[in-house]
């Protein structure tokens, strides 16, 4: 388990919408998933989740959009960029963001793969990290 900082920041590219973090990830992993992938026209995806209240935007505010029923992603009304993912996760609200919108992606390295049966297959990170074919387990 890595200990990530407290205090993160990061926007979007154009810079209209900055965040920052008010408590640490509890969890960041790789997200293969078909929607992640098209929300964000990446192949894969890093995600830092955090509970609901854990990311607080400092300037603008994502232009959020219903991606299924009681699921939003949010994104930079100007320039595009994906922002934000909130809905439940274990009967818990919470917010995700990627790390790749970070001021320092460095910061926050993954330690999970989830959705891998949705990898796609020229895609594949020479790790060890553990695999899980849904969302990983809650702790
Ligand atoms: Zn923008
Ligand atoms: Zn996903």
């Amino acid at each position: 388990m890595h200990d990530y900082p407290e205090k993160l920041t990061g926007g979007c590219l154009c810079g209209a919408v900055r965040f920052e973090t008010t408590a640490k990830p509890f969890k960041v992993a790789y997200c293969h998933c078909s929607s992640c992938r098209k929300a964000t026209a990446a192949p894969v995806l890093a995600i830092m989740l955090f509970y609901e209240g854990g990311v607080r935007f400092t300037r603008g505010a994502p232009k959020r959009y219903e991606s299924s029923p009681g699921v939003f992603r949010g994104h930079c009304s100007n320039c595009g960029t994906p922002l934000s993912w909130e809905g439940m996760w274990h009967d818990k609200p919470i917010i995700e963001t990627y790390v790749a919108c970070l001021d320092d992606p460095q910061a926050c390295a993954p330690d999970r793969h989830g959705f891998i049966d949705e990898r796609l297959s020229w895609f594949d990170v020479a790790d060890d990290l553990p695999r899980y074919s849904g969302t990983s387990p809650e702790s």
